[in-house]
C-alpha cells in the first residue's frame, strides 16, 4: 500500500479501538454500542431519511420530538441503551439541531446512563456526557463517511474492535471541571476555557494541561472549542485529523498553513475546504431533487 493511504488507514483503526474503549465518562460498552450504531445507521436509516426528505416542514427547535415519534431501527440492545436517538439524530440529522434539542439530549443521555449508575444531578455532568456522546459519534461518523466515500479498492474499511471491558475516568464532571456550558455569544454548544479545567488534572495518567489544544483552540470563537469539553475523546480527534485532514497540530493551524501544503500532501487547508465545499453542495443537491440522500454509496 502506498504511503499515504497506509498512513490514513492505520490513523482509522487506531481511532477505532480507542473509541471503543472506556472514556472519560462512559464505558467502553457504551461507547462501543454507539460506535456500532454509528457505523450501520449513517445514511441507511429509513425513518432520518423519510425526515431529512420531508425536512423542509420540520421545526428545529421540535427535532427532538419529531425523532422520538418517528421509527427509526436501531441495531444495538435496548436502541442502544436508550441512546440510539441520540445517535440517528448526530449522524443522520445534524442539519437539523438546534439548542432545544441539544439540551433535550443532554436530558435524556442523564436519565439513560442513570439507569445503571449514579451520576451527580448537575448541569456540568449532563454536558460532559453529552460532549463525550457527541465526540465519540462525530468520530465515527467521520470513519463511516470516508470508507462510504471511497470507491471499492485498496482501503477496506476495518473491522470494528470489540469494546473493552472498564469503567470510565472520572464519576462526576466536579473531579474535571470548574465550569462547564455555552458562553454568550458563542453559540449554544457547551464550550471550553483552560481556567475552566481543574488545575493539575490527570487525563490517561498524563497531566491535562491543554497544550494540544492550544491557546487558540480555547478561545471561544475557535471550532476546536466544542471538541475540547470532550478531553479525551477531543484530544483523539485532534490526532486523527491531523493524519486524515490538513494537519492541525504542531503549529499547522497557524495562518500560513491556510495556503503552505504540509509535507506529503497534495492540497493546502483552503484547497481542502474547497473540495468540502463542493461535496457538501453536491449532497445538498442531490437530495433538494429528492434523490438518494445522501450520495448514493456502499
Ligand atoms: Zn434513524
Amino acid at each position: 500500500m502506498a504511503e499515504r493511504p497506509a498512513e490514513i488507514q492505520a490513523a482509522n483503526v487506531k481511532l477505532l479501538e480507542e473509541l471503543c474503549q472506556p472514556g472519560d465518562f462512559l464505558e467502553g460498552k457504551i461507547r462501543g454500542a454507539l460506535v456500532r450504531e454509528t457505523f450501520k445507521a449513517t445514511a441507511t436509516c429509513p425513518s432520518c431519511r423519510k425526515i431529512q426528505e420531508e425536512r423542509d416542514y420540520v421545526l428545529k427547535s421540535d427535532l427532538w420530538n419529531v425523532v422520538c415519534s418517528g421509527k427509526c431501527e436501531f441495531h444495538e440492545p435496548e436502541a442502544c441503551y436508550g441512546l440510539g436517538v441520540v445517535v440517528h439524530a448526530l449522524c443522520n440529522l445534524q442539519n437539523l439541531m438546534s439548542e432545544e434539542w441539544y439540551n433535550q439530549a443532554a436530558e435524556h443521555i442523564f436519565k439513560c446512563l442513570s439507569a445503571s449508575e449514579k451520576i451527580p444531578d448537575t448541569q456540568e455532568d449532563k454536558l460532559a456526557r453529552l460532549a463525550e456522546v457527541i465526540a465519540v459519534v462525530g468520530l465515527a461518523v467521520g470513519v463511516r463517511a470516508f470508507y462510504r466515500s471511497l470507491p471499492e479498492g485498496p482501503l477496506e474499511e476495518p473491522p470494528l474492535p470489540t469494546a473493552a471491558e472498564g469503567k470510565p475516568r472520572f464519576t462526576s464532571a466536579a473531579e474535571v471541571f470548574n465550569r462547564l456550558g455555552p458562553r454568550e455569544g458563542h453559540g449554544w454548544g457547551a464550550g471550553l476555557n483552560l481556567e475552566d479545567v481543574k488545575p493539575g488534572l490527570m487525563v490517561k495518567g498524563a497531566k491535562f494541561i491543554g497544550g494540544e489544544f492550544s491557546k487558540r483552540k480555547f478561545t471561544g470563537l475557535s471550532p476546536m472549542n466544542k471538541w475540547a469539553p470532550a478531553l479525551s475523546a477531543g484530544s483523539l480527534f485532534l490526532r486523527w485529523a491531523t493524519v486524515v485532514y490538513s494537519p492541525i497540530q504542531n503549529g499547522y493551524e497557524s495562518h500560513s498553513f491556510m495556503f503552505k501544503k504540509a509535507p506529503g500532501r497534495a492540497l493546502n487547508r483552503v484547497g481542502l475546504e474547497d473540495v468540502a465545499a463542493g461535496y457538501t453542495t453536491a449532497v445538498g443537491a442531490a437530495s433538494d431533487a429528492m434523490a438518494t440522500w445522501p450520495l448514493p454509496k456502499r
